[in-house]
């Protein structure tokens, strides 16, 4: 079977891509909440973060819940973040314009396995990377789960974005090495301290392993823009950036265990880049990288030909 021979109606096609990110994009805000957490991701079902009580499945379908019950929670009233809708509804976005995008665009006698193969490969990797940027954005971590089980899963799988293995073995060292080298030991050897972390570097290897080279260039050079921008707006808007609530507050509870003779959080403390308050000024400012790579990967994936065939073009 083929996708021409399946012949839906584009409307249904939408409407089952947009509800069907919505519902995964719910299962992304329990692993936002529960990896910083070292919680399973799959048990115990789901509690309010308030009052513990389980919550009822009708209370936890996406968006339509939150709307529901006003941004409250049922049991016990505490609110609800938005953050979780709006997770959702980014979910739904991306996985329709994944459908959009990307499996529009394949030839009518594509079979109808590649074509959803490729779909549900795309569609993972943004619900991955939605996970990392805020995790990332909350907590100033990238979890190695995601960097490198997603650079595994896109080394395994070249042909289902037109690639060879060449191009995907070279891109993930080219996109580690590059940010490695210069950001990680170059920065560090200069200023003592480094200038990006090590799941930055994973990260870019992940767009090489699922993009090839050009990806992780973009990446890099993407993000960095986005970023800029975002830290001016900051500054212009807020007048300064202050490092996430979450990395003060895990770096006072190390200090105090280390006040008390623990060696372990002693450790910590000398060895995280974190584990010292942040320096003065827009040099040392703390703001989370991950949350500009994710999105300069994602405008890659759905991009990326396009921008392609601009820069070929000049
Ligand atoms: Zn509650």
């Amino acid at each position: 079977m083929t996708l021409s021979q399946l012949g839906l109606s584009a409307w249904l096609v939408r409407a089952f891509a947009f509800v069907w990110g919505c519902i995964w994009a719910s299962f992304v805000n329990v692993v936002v909440y529960r990896i910083p957490r070292e919680m399973s991701v799959v048990k115990p079902a789901s509690h309010c973060p308030a009052c513990g009580a389980p919550v009822r499945p009708l209370d936890n379908l996406p968006v339509v819940s939150w709307l529901v019950l006003g941004g409250r929670a049922r049991c016990c009233g505490a609110p609800i973040s938005p953050r979780y809708v709006v997770v959702e509804l980014l979910g739904g976005a991306l996985s329709l314009a994944i459908a959009e995008v990307i499996v529009r665009a394949l030839p009518g006698d594509t079979a109808l396995a590649h074509a959803t193969s490729i779909f549900l490969a795309d569609f993972g990797l943004a619900m991955a990377l939605v996970a990392a940027a805020f995790i990332d954005a909350e907590h100033m971590y990238l979890p190695d789960t995601i960097t490198i089980g997603g650079t595994l899963f896109g080394l395994a799988t070249p042909s289902l974005r037109g690639l060879g293995w060449g191009d995907v073995f070279l891109g993930a060292a080219v996109g580690f090495v590059g940010v490695w080298l210069p950001f990680i030991v170059g920065y560090k050897a200069l200023r003592g301290r480094p200038g990006m972390g090590a799941g930055d570097a994973k990260l870019v290897m992940l767009a090489g392993a699922w993009f090839g080279w050009p990806g992780a260039a973009f990446a890099l050079f993407a993000g960095a823009i986005q970023a800029t921008i975002a830290a001016l707006v900051l500054l212009g808007v807020a007048g300064k950036i202050d490092e996430p609530e979450a990395v003060r507050a895990d770096r006072e509870a190390l200090q105090r265990a280390a006040a008390q003779g623990d060696v372990e959080a002693k450790d910590v403390l000398e060895q995280d880049p974190l584990g010292t308050p942040p320096g003065i000024g827009i040099m040392a400012a703390r703001l989370p990288f991950g949350p500009f790579l994710c999105l300069a990967i994602i405008e890659w994936m759905l991009a990326g030909d396009w921008v392609r065939d601009r820069l070929a073009g000049m």
